[in-house]
């Protein structure tokens, strides 16, 4: 592997990008940042203050004003706002609701993209979101844009709902995703889109171990 390398995984909600990301960054021993809890801790901190995260300039107001954080505890991210520790409590429907609205928001994007940059700096990183390779590592070595259909990542949301003891229903789940994925896509502020130079992988038919394999032979072939 270069001696510093970056690699950039983008994609819709659900198409296992944080387990894959996840998995390559201990294979290939490199920091693994999950850029969408940011978004959450954001979402969920207005959420908490009763701001309405449809009102742009209500939650623009907010930016710079609550320190959020991430650390890693036993390989683990952790992700915190003013110090308390909120990576179990930004798993909610509600928070994913909220932090796609709020990551709308041009400043809340600025302040995030910066804090982003700063994280991975001077580290081999695994970084994955919705506009990774193409604003937060324009110059990534590897970028992929993992994908999967609304139906398979509806069901793996179930299960992993279910395995968490909070099941919510199949259709109310895809219905969840199909607005995320809406929204994410058609936003003025970075939307969610394959970079020019990324490599589409479409998970559909893949296992999860399957799936890293795909990302390992591409990695070791573009960051060797
Ligand atoms: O990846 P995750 O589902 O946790 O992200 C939550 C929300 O944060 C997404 O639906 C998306 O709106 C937003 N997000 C983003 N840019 C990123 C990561 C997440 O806009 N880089």
């Amino acid at each position: 592997m270069k001696k510093t390398f970056s690699i950039a995984i983008d994609g819709p909600a659900g198409a296992g990008k944080s387990t894959i990301a996840k998995a390559l960054a201990k294979a290939l021993d490199a920091m693994y940042l999950d850029t969408g809890a940011m978004y959450r801790a954001f979402g969920l901190a207005m959420l908490r203050m009763g701001v309405d995260v449809n009102d742009a300039a209500a939650v623009a107001a907010h930016v710079g004003r609550m320190n959020i954080a991430v650390d890693y505890v036993d390989g683990g991210q952790r992700i915190y706002i003013d110090c308390e520790d909120v990576t179990g409590a930004i798993r909610s429907p509600e928070v994913s609701a909220a932090a796609s609205a709020v990551s709308a928001v041009p400043e809340v994007r600025t302040e995030m993209v910066a804090l982003q940059r700063r994280i991975a700096e001077g580290h081999n990183v695994i970084m994955d979101g919705r506009d990774i390779g193409t604003v937060v590592l324009p110059n990534a070595t590897l970028k992929v844009y993992l994908t999967a259909s609304a139906e398979v990542r509806a069901d793996r949301r179930c299960r992993e709902l279910e395995e968490k003891g909070t099941p919510q229903p199949y259709e109310q789940v895809l219905r969840e995703i199909r607005e995320r994925d809406w929204r994410d896509s058609h936003r003025d502020a970075s939307p969610l889109r394959a970079a020019e130079d990324a490599v589409t992988v479409d998970t559909s038919d893949l296992s999860l171990d399957e799936s890293v394999a795909a990302l390992r032979a591409l990695a070791e072939k573009t960051c060797g």
